[in-house]
């Protein structure tokens, strides 16, 4: 049990304070938000040598703004936090994000961050795979400053994410989106509190006509070691008016982009399946929710 070597606990006030533990300590550091993932990395063996925990909660990064720049919502926001906001529940263009975040049980909601559910890069949640089909942009500080990284660009590898030594997550940003946008997310699980099997989300955006100016089709939860973007079917639809001969055709399309694993919850060929069925429903849904 790797969390033995924990020696030192600090729940710093300041940014400044962070990034000087975060130097102190090295990779001996953990970052703690909800705490809800420290028992799942623990449990699969990431935790080796963690000497000092870094709980984030006293930093002031609780916040959900509206800006011009697009929806801001802090690092230490919760899920439930998140749900309860007006943009997040309103929005059409922000629908795939309503969907993941009614996913995890309400115990977890009520205490995983978002900026939690980012960092761990766990192929298997739900939330990074609706965020990437938003378009959003992760808001990092260390000890160069502040920095953007795209949500495709942040997830690197399994459990592994693209901040360097010294970085941690401060936000993220919601930017918005062209024409009339509308997106969904759909999850397969084999219970209510198990992670995803395969989860899809979905984004198009489209011109007056009802043209699709832009698409995003975004799949996760093992079909690669990080949620992917399909975009063999995101070409499929780009240009093109949403027939369901169209949708049809970009679903089809899925499966060339994916990678599988094949584990104890579903082989790499029934991921396959599922992620093309998911695809045809996740763009109905999100067409159902222009009209
Ligand atoms: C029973 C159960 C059911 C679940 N169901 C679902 C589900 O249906 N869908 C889903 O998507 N997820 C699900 N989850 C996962 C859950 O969403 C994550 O555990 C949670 O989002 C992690 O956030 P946290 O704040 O608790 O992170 P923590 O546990 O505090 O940290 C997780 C990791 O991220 C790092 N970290 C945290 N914050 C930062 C930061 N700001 N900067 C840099 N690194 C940071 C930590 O160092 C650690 O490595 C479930 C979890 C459990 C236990």
């Amino acid at each position: 049990m790797s969390l033995a070597s924990v020696k030192e606990y600090f729940a710093p006030d300041g940014t400044e304070k962070v990034l000087e533990l975060l130097e102190t300590y090295g990779d001996g550091a953990l970052i703690v938000a909800g705490g809800s993932f420290v028992h799942g990395l623990d449990a699969r063996d990431l935790l080796t040598g963690v000497e000092a925990l870094i709980d984030i909660q006293n930093l002031g990064l609780g916040q959900i703004t509206l800006e011009a720049a697009g929806l801001s919502i802090g690092a230490t926001v919760t899920f439930s936090e998140l749900r309860q906001d007006n943009e997040i529940q309103t929005a059409t263009a922000l629908g795939a994000v309503r969907d993941a975040l009614n996913c995890p049980p309400l115990q977890i909601r009520n205490v995983a961050t978002i900026g939690g559910n980012i960092a761990a890069a766990c192929p298997y949640f739900d939330l990074p795979t609706a965020l990437m089909s938003v378009d959003g942009v992760v808001q990092a500080c260390g000890p160069d400053g502040t920095r953007e990284i795209e949500m495709q660009a942040f997830f690197s590898s399994l459990f592994q994410n693209s901040l360097v030594a010294g970085e941690f997550v401060t936000g993220l940003l919601l930017p918005p989106l062209p024409g009339r946008s509308s997106s969904a997310f759909i999850k397969l699980e084999t219970n209510a509190n198990d992670l995803a099997i395969v989860n899809v989300a979905v984004r198009v955006s489209l011109d007056e006509s009802g043209i699709c100016q832009q698409a995003r089709v975004v799949v996760g939860g093992g079909v690669a070691e990080t949620p992917i973007r399909a975009t063999a079917a995101e070409t499929v639809l780009q240009g093109e008016r949403m027939t369901d001969e169209l949708l049809q055709s970009a679903s089809a399309e899925v499966p060339s982009d994916l990678q599988p694993m094949s584990d104890h919850r579903a082989s790499a060929a029934y991921r396959s399946a599922v992620a093309k069925t998911l695809t045809k429903r996740a763009l109905a849904r999100a067409l159902a929710r222009l009209d």
